[in-house]
């Protein structure tokens, strides 16, 4: 059958296909060891279940206003607050099936034909196919010879008549990086004086390891704070990836053309996932640091087993839970990340996500969201294969 030319050009997302390929594999028998997993190996804390459990027994299962519930809303204002130091109101906010759906309405709001969007490489798997389906042309800036840290020079250089938009996802899904706050004080600037809007995908947030500070730029001035959308969800920091629940939080009158966009597509987000994610912001947050601190001992773990692998090469993440190593040594032998991937799920029954779908041939990812075991023997399988 013949698709749309918009289609048959959109690639499916590697990270879900890595993940899928695993969940087969190990319904097949095979002993297989996923480093794909893009989300927390925990479930959802209990309070936050029982508050779904309970909207579901108050018969909370009917259509809730397109952009999510004013409580939610006000749940989302309250966090920001206190997380941002940020006043926002529920006019600012728009809550989607995940912070995937707010990047895509917040995209095709912001962007059509002949807009250039400024992605730093390596990127999200999700941002050039969103900013290509919105017709809009992805600039990238490598970073990989900058310490995987963006820096207001290289922007200054990628902006044209065209540029319309940047993102900044810090911490960064895959390298792990979080950008330096002086060079995003001068990216900022540049974009005030070009009038770039700024997206800034938060959704690791509170997954950030030793002395490293998170900086969001809408905290530097008002000015600054109108260009700045804040991209955030309760997928990562709470466990609830399958609840599909994320938010977008700026300018209000692209908030209300956002909220039209969704009022087309997907209507509301699930009911009682937003009850469930109101416990969640409201509640008890000392989950949140208690498995911050788990993570942070995982990415220990595997920091030190991957430098012990020979031609790997690995900037130490600061935040997130992936770890974006550099197959420099391994280059002759298999002349891509995509080959070394595959030679690693057959011959050492290990799944890893290479590093093509970010934007890089020669770097591959590996979650660290699974158990210090399991972490153990997936990189000595990874080892002993490379060394036969
Ligand atoms: N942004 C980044 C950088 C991500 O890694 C993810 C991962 N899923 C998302 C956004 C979307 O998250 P979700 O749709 O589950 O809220
Ligand atoms: N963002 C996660 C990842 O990078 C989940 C999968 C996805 O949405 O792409 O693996």
């Amino acid at each position: 059958m013949k698709l749309s030319t918009l289609v048959t050009n959109i690639p499916a997302s590697p990270t879900l296909t890595i993940t899928a390929k695993v969940q087969e594999l190990k319904s097949q028998g095979q002993d297989i060891i996923g480093f794909g997993a893009g989300e927390p190996d925990f479930d959802t804390p209990d309070h936050i279940k029982e508050a779904a459990i309970e909207a579901l027994n108050k018969g909370k299962t009917k259509y809730t206003p397109v952009g999510g519930t004013v409580a939610l809303k006000e749940a989302v204002c309250e966090r920001i607050r206190t997380d941002y130091a940020l006043s926002y109101k529920p006019e600012n906010v728009i809550i989607s099936c995940g912070a995937k759906h707010s990047l895509y309405n917040l995209f095709l709001t912001l962007f059509e034909q002949g807009d250039e969007v400024i992605c730093p490489a390596p990127y999200w798997v999700s941002y050039p196919p969103m900013i290509e389906i919105a017709g809009g042309t992805p600039v990238f800036i490598d970073t990989t010879k900058t310490g995987m840290k963006l820096l207001a020079d290289q922007v200054e250089a990628a902006i044209s008549n065209k540029t319309r938009g940047i993102i900044i996802n810090s911490p960064s899904n895959p390298t792990g990086m979080l950008f330096d706050r002086q060079e995003l004080e001068a990216i900022a600037e540049l974009c005030v004086k070009h009038d770039i809007q700024i997206i800034s995908d938060d959704i690791y947030q509170k997954l950030i390891y030793d002395e490293a500070e998170f900086f969001n730029v809408a905290t530097i001035s008002p000015e600054v704070a109108e260009k700045t959308f804040i991209i955030q969800g309760v997928s990562k920091t709470y466990a609830m990836t399958g609840w599909r629940i994320g938010y977008c939080i700026g300018n209000p009158d692209v908030i209300k053309a956002m909220t039209r966009l969704q009022s087309q597509s997907t209507s509301n987000p699930t009911t009682f996932s937003q009850e469930g994610t109101i416990a969640a912001l409201m509640g008890d947050q000392s989950l949140v640091e208690e498995r911050r601190g788990i993570f942070e001992k995982r990415r220990n773990l595997i920091v030190d087993k991957i430098n012990d692998i020979p031609g790997f090469e690995l900037i130490t993440p600061q935040g997130a839970f992936y770890t974006f190593p550099s197959i420099q040594g391994h280059m002759d032998r298999f002349g891509s990340a995509s080959r070394l991937a595959e030679f690693l799920l057959e011959n050492a029954h290990v799944a890893v996500v290479p590093g093509e779908g970010f934007g890089s041939k020669t770097h591959f990812r590996l979650s660290f969201a699974m158990s210090e075991k399991a972490i153990v023997e997936g990189l000595d399988r990874i080892k002993q294969a490379l060394n036969t």
